[in-house]
This record gives structure tokens, C-alpha cells and sequence, in this order.
């Protein structure tokens, strides 16, 4: 385990307790974008009527699913295969999207009985109604009285599709925690802060972040850190807190959001960034603080490449502290990036979702 620089006191303050909370809210984080996406696709409709022998263009992503597969593959006979083979992941991903179940991402915020204690990064075990407990990373900060969490459907899961679908104001929870004592902001030191997530990863950065600045850590011995948070999602509403931490962007200078999404161009006005959230972090990086050549040739091209935000400050890796959350296969790729970047073990903290 690696050494930690948190003070103990803090994390044996926060003793596990069972307890009851009440739901104050329960509100989705993402958008029925139906709609939306069947416009986007009256272009595609248009190329197939215009290129392909078709009597009308196909309806329904969803409902008329055969129809759009032959007119795709009357496409490719055209002699158009990467058109084709374009519209059809295009296709294929806009069907998914509107299939999900909405709502897919969830605030659910609570109110404990009694003061529930926690570090910045820890876990809370929820019960809801006769389903299995599941754990939770607190996306609120412990400086608050109800206690957030942000939750993502996960299909045919126990607990998740009935917080979504049902869940209200007033429910009863059972709350055990707070858990984790390998994954917590850590004490404030010179170094700047990179944080680092995919999808609800971001949830324990929402903590430690507002927390952050709420207790003026951005600062240490009177020089200002700058605080990176680099989150990545397939699409933009599934981008955990993005106008909040934008807003907080707007209120603190050295606050630093960057948000990647995988397949939002679909959709027509992301112009933010599209990469892994690794490479884009290798985006960011100060002119020379690494050599390219000790990295895979794969990722060291993005070292420096253009940024598609206007953020003009940059990450010294040899000056950074780097927590990073979320599914494990991302947090692998990311550490193989930093681990070559030189931030020792004591400044660098991951929880990984399995
Ligand atoms: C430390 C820690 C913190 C966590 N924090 C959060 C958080 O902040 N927000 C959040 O939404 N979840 C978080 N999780 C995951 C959460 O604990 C549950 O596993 C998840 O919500 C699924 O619960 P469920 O009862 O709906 O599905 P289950 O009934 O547990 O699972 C159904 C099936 O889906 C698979 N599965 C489980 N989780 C996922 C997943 N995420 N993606 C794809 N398949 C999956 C299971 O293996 C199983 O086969 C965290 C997990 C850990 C260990």
C-alpha cells in the first residue's frame, strides 16, 4: 500500500455507523434526447433517399430498424462502403443511446439522522426498499448536511433501474459508511491537483473538489495550486456536475475543467475534447516536462498536440498530485501514462470500480 499523507485523525474521526436517511431528492443528470436524435438523422435519411432506389427514407431508429439496414446496405452496393460503414455506427450508436432507459445518470441526495462524518473520496453503503445494498462514492462535500450521490443505470442491475425509475422525495434509506480509507484527499501540499475520471468516477472528485475551495486548500503556503479535472463520457449529458463545475471555473481562476466526450459530435456542437481522458491529460502537459521517448509511441503523439479548450495553463507532472476513479480498465491505461511522467506513488491515489 502506499504511504498516505492524509492526518489519521481525520480518517478514524470518521467512524462506520449504520443509520436511517430520508431522500430530499432524486433528479436525473441526463436528457431524453430522442428527439433530438431523430433529426440528426433526416440528413441520413436524405443521403439514402438521394443515393439508394428507395420508395421512402427509413422511419423510427428504433421501430424501423430493418429498413434502415437495407437502405444502408444499398449504400455499400452503390460502391459508397465507407459512407456506408460510417452511417452505419453512426446508426448503431444513436439506437443505443435511445434505447437506454432514462433516466440513465442520477443525483440522489439524502438527509442522515444524525451527522454523517466522512473524508472527501469515501463510500457509503445505501439500502432502498428489499434490494441488496450497494455502495456509493459521496459526491458531496463533508461540509454539508445531506449527503449526494450520483448513480448510473446499470441494465438489469438490482438496485440501480428501481432508484432510477422509482426512488422519491421522502423514501426511507439505510446508510452505512463512510467506507474507503485507501481513496481520500489527501493533506494539502504544494502540488497541484489532477483529477481524472470516467463517467461517475467523477462523483468522489465533486467532494474533494468543492471541499477544496470551500476550505481555501487550493492554496498552500500562500502560492495558489491549480486544480485539473479531466472527465471523459460517451456523451455530454452524462457528464457528471458539468455546469456546476463550470460554474466554478467561472468563480476560481485556477480551477481547470476538461471534459471528453467519445461520441457527442454525433449529436452536431461538441467542440470540446474527443480523446481518452490519458491522452487528453498528455494534451495538457507543459512543454517539456517529459520525454517523449519514454512513453509508448501510440500516446506519446499527443503530448502537446492542440487543446480544443481556451485554458491556457498547463500540468507539470514533476509538480501534481493525481487521483484518478473509475472503471478499472481506465484506470490502468491512465497509470501506464503517468507512471512515465515521474509523479511518485505518495502523489498519486485511484479507486477503481471493478
Ligand atoms: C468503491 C465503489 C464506489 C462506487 N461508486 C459508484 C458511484 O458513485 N456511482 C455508481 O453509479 N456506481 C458506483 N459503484 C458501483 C455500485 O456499487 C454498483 O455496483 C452499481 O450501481 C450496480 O448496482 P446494481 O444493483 O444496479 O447492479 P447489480 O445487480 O449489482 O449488477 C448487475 C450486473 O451488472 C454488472 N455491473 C455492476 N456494475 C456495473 C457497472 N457499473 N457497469 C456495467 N456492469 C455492471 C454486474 O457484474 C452484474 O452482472 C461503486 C462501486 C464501488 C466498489
Amino acid at each position: 500500500m502506499a504511504p498516505k499523507r492524509i492526518a489519521e485523525a481525520q480518517a478514524d474521526e470518521a467512524e462506520i455507523e449504520n443509520q436511517r436517511a430520508v431522500v430530499t431528492e432524486r433528479a436525473a443528470m441526463d436528457r431524453q434526447r430522442t428527439d433530438e436524435i431523430e433529426n440528426v438523422l433526416d440528413a441520413d435519411r436524405e443521403t439514402l433517399l438521394e443515393r439508394c432506389s428507395l420508395d421512402e427514407p427509413p422511419g423510427d431508429v428504433v421501430e424501423d430498424r430493418e429498413a434502415w439496414d437495407e437502405a444502408i446496405d444499398e449504400l455499400a452496393d452503390t460502391g459508397e462502403q465507407s459512407m456506408a460503414d460510417a452511417m452505419a455506427a453512426k446508426v448503431d450508436t444513436l439506437r443505443e443511446r435511445v434505447e437506454r432507459g432514462y433516466p440513465s445518470l442520477l443525483r440522489l441526495r439524502f438527509r442522515p439522522e444524525e451527522p454523517f462524518e466522512f473524508v472527501p473520496g469515501q463510500y457509503a453503503r445505501i439500502s432502498y426498499e428489499e434490494e441488496e445494498p450497494r455502495v456509493y462514492s459521496i459526491a458531496s462535500s463533508p461540509n454539508r448536511d445531506e449527503i449526494e450521490l450520483c448513480v448510473r443505470r446499470v441494465p438489469g442491475g438490482e438496485l440501480t433501474p428501481d432508484l432510477c425509475e422509482r426512488a422519491s422525495e421522502g423514501d426511507d434509506l439505510f446508510l452505512r459508511g463512510p467506507y474507503g480509507d485507501e481513496f481520500m484527499l489527501q493533506d494539502p501540499s504544494e502540488r497541484d491537483l489532477v483529477f481524472v475520471a470516467t463517467g461517475t468516477g467523477a462523483a468522489p472528485f465533486k467532494s474533494m473538489i468543492d471541499y477544496t475551495f470551500e476550505e481555501g486548500r487550493d492554496e498552500f503556503e500562500g502560492r495558489e495550486r491549480d486544480i485539473w479535472l479531466i472527465v471523459g463520457s460517451s456523451w455530454k449529458d452524462d457528464l457528471p456536475y458539468r455546469e456546476e463545475f463550470l460554474e466554478l471555473a467561472d468563480e476560481n481562476p485556477n480551477f481547470h475543467p476538461v471534459f471528453t466526450c467519445s461520441r457527442e459530435e454525433y449529436l452536431g456542437d461538441w467542440d470540446g475534447e474527443t480523446e481518452y481522458v490519458q491522452h487528453t491529460l498528455l494534451k495538457y502537459l507543459a512543454p517539456g516536462c517529459v520525454d517523449t521517448d519514454s512513453l509508448p509511441p501510440d500516446v506519446a503523439e499527443f503530448v502537446g498536440s492542440e487543446t480544443n479548450t481556451d485554458i491556457e495553463a498547463r500540468i507539470d507532472p514533476k509538480n501534481a498530485e493525481v487521483y484518478v476513479c473509475g472503471i478499472g480498465a481506465m484506470c490502468e491505461s491512465v497509470r501506464e501514462v503517468v507512471e512515465p511522467l515521474g509523479v511518485p506513488d505518495l502523489y498519486y491515489e485511484e479507486e477503481s470500480y471493478g
